[in-house]
């Protein structure tokens, strides 16, 4: 079926008032393809605003499903999704097609990793970051640098939110930003720290603003640094971020992450339902501090070999070098949803 033509009974009439954005912008967001990595809670809120404004295609990509404590601040999903345990994608789908028939969204019920992502992300116009861990961070980072396709960085904590366009050969790419990759459970994660939904609708607003930007061609008015934002207080900073010139991403152009010899690997270990989530080489992790911060979560047992906490209905066992045993599943998807929320990795 040919696609409907955009304005149909004059959906758009109100943002195609706006001189920058006019019928002609509306066709160039009819003709555009948006990947959402993470249909979470910023993956929700920008794919509800930008299937509104008409982005002719959005893929949803996401591993999850649906739980009653995600309902709070992930707007695409309702009761029934959570008692159902609805995977995130095809419930945000459903919701989508709901709000607007005339676009096409695609749902990705996968873990996006090194295997997947060029077949996955492939002939998309924008990938927006909404994933919850560092390591998918970077991988979508190596492939944006090598074929060219520009993403925006975006993350939430508490109050606190940023954003950063990542345009490559143009801008500082996220290995710029954040050169090191953090070791699992060095920063607080949503379950750890908590999140504040207004904050969540805030930084999306941000991150899909500049995304317009991009997809109207008004690359000049994207705001090239590291927007920063504090949701209670009220506060917005601009940093800039420096290009680095021995950067091994876009400078030296090293993809150890989309080769696969970098970032997390998941295992089901063969008749005992866990699965192994290994680290990078060379992790060294102090559990003491871990299991501080991991108290807040459940029942916490330390011993000199690993760190074990029970999160219903799963238990974790965590080792020093960064190793992780998902004890109450076979899923690897779900395990390493599971450790990214708890670990951030
Ligand atoms: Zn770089």
């Amino acid at each position: 079926m040919p696609p409907s033509p955009p304005n149909q009974n004059g959906r758009y009439d109100p943002q195609q008032r706006l001189e920058f954005l006019g019928a002609f912008g509306q066709k160039r967001l009819r003709n555009s393809r948006i990947a959402i990595v993470g249909c979470g809670a910023l993956g929700s809120h920008l794919a509800s605003t930008l299937g509104r404004m008409g982005v002719g295609c959005l893929t949803l990509i996401d591993r999850d499903f649906v739980e009653w404590s995600n309902l709070s601040r992930q707007v695409l999903f309702d009761e029934s999704d959570a008692r159902d345990s609805q995977p995130k994608v095809y419930a945000a789908a459903r919701a989508l097609t709901r709000i607007n028939s005339e676009i096409e969204i695609r749902p990705r019920a996968i873990d996006l990793d090194h295997d997947n992502i060029s077949v996955i992300l492939e002939d998309h116009d924008l990938v927006l970051d909404g994933t919850d861990n560092f390591s998918t961070r970077y991988l979508i980072n190596e492939w944006s640098q090598k074929f060219r396709v520009p993403w925006i960085h975006a993350a939430v904590l508490g109050t606190f939110g940023q954003i950063l366009p990542i345009l490559p050969g143009e801008t500082a790419c996220y290995r710029c930003f954040l050169p090191t990759p953090p070791l699992p459970g060095q920063f607080e994660t949503c379950d750890t720290a908590g999140v504040l939904g207004l904050t969540v609708a805030s930084v999306a607003a941000a991150q899909a603003c500049e995304a317009i930007k991009l997809l109207l061609g008004r690359k000049e008015e994207i705001r090239k640094g590291l927007t920063l934002l504090e949701s209670w207080q009220g506060s917005v900073q601009i940093l800039s971020v420096p290009v680095r010139p021995q950067c091994p991403t876009c400078s030296q152009h090293q993809y150890p992450f989309l080769d696969g010899t970098e970032g997390q690997t998941a295992t089901t270990l063969c008749g005992r339902n866990a699965v192994q989530v290994k680290a990078p080489k060379g992790t060294q992790l102090d559990l003491d501090q871990l299991a501080d911060r991991l108290a807040a979560l459940g029942p916490v047992k330390l011993n000199p070999f690993f760190l074990r906490v029970h999160l219903d209905p799963v238990e974790l066992s965590i080792f020093p070098d960064g190793r992780v045993l998902v004890h109450g599943t076979d899923d690897t998807g779900q395990a390493r949803n599971i450790v990214s929320r708890t670990l951030g990795s």
